[in-house]
Parts: C-alpha cells; structure tokens; sequence
C-alpha cells in the first residue's frame, strides 16, 4: 500500500496514521457500529425535575395580519388556521397556577398567537395573577406590532413586558408579504407605533423591545440590512433573523418559497462578516452575526468530550420539564414550534407520562442513522422534526431526513465559515468570545 501512494512519501504517510491512532486514542473518533443513543431524562420523568422556565400561552388563534408565510395560511399540512378560538381565562389560570406551582426563580410567560394584543384584558388579568402568586414572573408578548397603541400604556409600564415584534424590513419588503385581509401593508403603522413607543419610553424601548425579521426573499438582503442600519430607531435594537419554515408545507407552496431563497444573494454579507471576524470587530453587524453567527456558536459551544458506547444529546429538551406550551383549549405541548408535535397533557389534568415518555420511544427509534452522522454532536434536529399528519401523531422518517439534510447542510455552510475564519487569524473567535456564547 505505501508503495502504490506516489504522492506521498512513507514517511508521511506513516506519520498521518500515527496521527490517525492518537486521535482514536484520545476519543476523538465514534467508536463502531456507533454510540446507542439515549434521550436526557428528569429524576422524575416528565415531573419539572430543576423547574419550568416558560410558560407559552397560546391567547388566541385570531390575527389582525395574514402574513403569506403564516403557519396558520393554510399552506402547512398539519397546522392549525386562523379561527376565533380564544383562551378562556378559567383555562389560563389553571395553566399558569399549575407553572408557578414548581416554576423556578427565572420564570417568564410568553403570550403567543395568533395575535396576542387582541386581548388586552385577558393579558393583564393573566399577568396580575402571575405577579400575585410569584413577583417577579417576567413576560413577554409576540406581537406583530400593529395594534400596538395607547392603549397598552399602562400595561407595559406596570408589567414591563419584553416585546417581541415582527418587521421584515423596509416598507416594500415588509408589505410584500405581512399583510392585513384587504392585502395592505402593516408597515406603515407599525412604524408609527414603534416610533411613539420610543418618544413614551425611551429606556423601555431599548431594553425590552425585539425584532423578529423574517427572510423571505433572500435577493431584498441588502435592501433589509441597509434599512436596519440607517434606521435612527431601530439600529440598535436587537434582531432576531429567521427564515420560512419549509418543514410540513405542501409542496407546491415549498416550491416557491425555496425559489425565492439562494444563498448567491448573502454573498456580500458573508463576506462584511468574514470581514468584520477578522477584524476581531463586528459592531455595526448586527443583523450579519444574527445571519450567520447562530451555526458558529453551535460549532464553538459543541459537546467536546469523546463519544463513548452511548451519547445524548444535551441539546434536545428534557420534554415538558423546561418549556411548556398550552393551546388556545389548554392542551400541553413541549414548545410552541408546532402543532405537529404530539399533545403531553392539559390544563385540567397536567402532564400525561405515557405521551411523554411515548414522545421519547418515538424519537429513539428514528435514531439508528444518527450513529452514522458527522454532525451528532452538532445536531439540532429535535422531537418537533419527525412527526407528520393527522394531527401530529404519526412518526414519519422522511420528515426526518429532510430536516437531517436541512441541518447538515447550514451546519456544513458554518463549518466552511469557521476554517475561513480560522485560517484568516487563528485567535478571532477568543478575541470574540462573548459574541459566541450561548
Ligand atoms: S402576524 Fe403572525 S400569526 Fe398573524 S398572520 Fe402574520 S405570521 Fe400569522
Ligand atoms: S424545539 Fe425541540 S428541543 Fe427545543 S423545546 Fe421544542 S421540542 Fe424541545
Ligand atoms: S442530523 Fe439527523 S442523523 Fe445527524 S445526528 Fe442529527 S438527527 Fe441524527
């Protein structure tokens, strides 16, 4: 075999596989056929082993918007659509009672929608009875922003809610797709809510207001940065970017929203990121390091000690222990991601183990390829990946290897991101460290 590498001397080639051994020596490599792989597991499975964190309640399924990219447009198979279903308040206090019962010191409600704002009594009923049974129970509202008038004033004065408020960019892009039924934009009042926010309360605004811009044309990046950045109100708020959910959409509609996506159009802020990393710099790139910092910090936090004969991924969630969804019905779901992920409870009774520990079983036996993976320690795939139709109770592995595929190749763009990053200087990302941790 030496013989026939011409390329290579013997030595070299000698010297790589020693290099090789050590490495296996040193755990580096997966031990063959692979690890078996474990889910992590609470003292008390399903039981709030360290506490819940969050509470999501879903308010209401109404929405004043009918953004085209909406999870509830119709589009995805196994969604929910908009209705007039409401959380009843009986619903929503049983829920949050049974949170606070064993919530830990940092907890927080989030009020989801549809759109939350729609109820204003509901939220501050809700937030009076959480602030009576634990002060200091933060909040938060995900709001699409468009009914957000005078009349929360007091509201966000007394509970000081963090606000997490969708804009896609500037007017054209926005109204391209978040709009209202008559198909108007909601630019331009969102704006002016925003900017009346900022003159109430300017301290408020900048510490407890959030973007949420979602990417649905990758060719109007620019135009999107460009607008973060001039904007005198919004260029130092932070920003959260995400893109359309591909997963569970029917596929003529999977169709055209991928069309519209081509990494050739996030070229050049690529590189004012590479850039900026190599300058050991990134102010100003905010909305870049929202782009295309999330794959390096999942690169640089990675689980880095030698995968043994069984691995768990200390990423996926301890189901129902630290995150808890309840439906506008009062129906439990270990996130608010979707609607296909299976039921683990209600309001009226609390926590069904068997559904939890079902969830668990489920997951498992979708494991086997993972022994194989090169992204194991990197993976993100979680129990929301791998369910599909009738109402999210059916394991299904093609959903599965789409998303694997989906992950892989972000993380594979992250890894190619990092070596360029690396080779630029090989200390940029220690002399960058506190942009990097999770
Ligand atoms: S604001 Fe949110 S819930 Fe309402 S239509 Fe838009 S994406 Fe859907
Ligand atoms: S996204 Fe996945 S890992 Fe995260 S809370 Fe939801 S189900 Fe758990
Ligand atoms: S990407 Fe898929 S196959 Fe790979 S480790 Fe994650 S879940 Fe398993």
């Amino acid at each position: 075999m030496l013989q026939k590498q011409k390329a290579h001397g013997p030595q070299s080639i000698l010297e790589a596989l020693s290099n090789l051994d050590n490495a296996r020596n040193r755990g580096l490599f997966m031990p063959f056929p692979g690890p078996t792989l474990q889910v992590p597991l609470s003292e008390r499975p399903g039981l709030r082993p360290h506490g819940l964190q969050g509470l999501i309640l879903e308010v209401t399924e109404r929405c004043c918007l009918r953004c085209s990219y909406c999870l509830h447009s119709g589009d995805y198979l196994d969604e929910r659509v908009h209705s007039g279903k409401q959380m009843s308040f009986e619903v929503a206090s049983r829920a949050i009672e049974f949170f606070l019962d064993g919530a830990r010191e940092d907890c927080y409600i989030d009020f989801y929608g549809g759109e939350p704002l729609l109820r204003k009594r509901f939220l501050e009923d809700c937030m009076r009875l959480a602030s009576r049974l634990r002060p200091g129970c933060a909040f938060a509202i995900s709001t699409n922003g468009y009914l957000l008038g005078p009349r929360f004033d007091s509201l966000l004065r007394t509970y000081r809610p963090k606000l997490c408020v969708s804009l896609d960019g500037p007017r054209t892009v926005h109204d391209r797709f978040r709009v209202l039924p008559s198909g108007e934009g909601s630019f331009a009042r969102i704006i002016a809510n925003l900017e009346r926010l900022a003159k109430l309360d300017g301290e408020y605004f900048r510490s407890r207001v959030r973007l949420n811009v979602l990417v649905a044309a990758s060719g109007e990046i620019e135009k999107t940065i460009r607008f973060f950045r001039r904007s005198r109100l919004l260029r130092d708020i932070p920003v959260a970017v995400l893109n359309v959910g591909l997963a569970g959409m029917n596929e003529e509609t999977r169709l055209r929203w991928s069309a519209r996506m081509s990494a050739a159009h996030l070229t050049a802020a690529r590189d004012r990121y590479l850039l900026g990393l190599s300058r050991g710099d990134l102010s100003g790139l905010g909305f870049e390091h929202s782009l295309f910092g999330g794959g390096l910090k999942v690169l640089l936090n990675r689980d880095r000690s030698p995968i043994g004969d069984a691995y768990c991924n200390a990423r996926l969630c301890v189901v129902g222990a630290l995150r808890l969804h309840v439906g506008a019905t009062g129906t439990f779901r270990p996130c608010a991601k979707t609607a296909r992920l299976p039921v683990i409870g209600h309001a009226d009774s609390g926590y069904d183990l068997d559904a939890i520990r079902r969830i668990r079983e489920e997951w498992l036996s979708t494991c086997d390829p993972c022994k194989r993976c090169w992204a194991l320690r990197l993976c993100r795939v979680c129990y929301k990946d791998i369910y599909s139709g009738d109402g999210g109770s059916r394991v299904d592995p093609d959903e599965k290897f789409e998303a694997c595929e989906r992950h892989r190749s972000g993380m594979s763009s992250a890894l190619t991101l990092y070596m360029e990053a690396l080779e630029g200087d090989s200390t940029v990302f220690s002399r960058l460290e506190d942009r990097f941790r999770f």
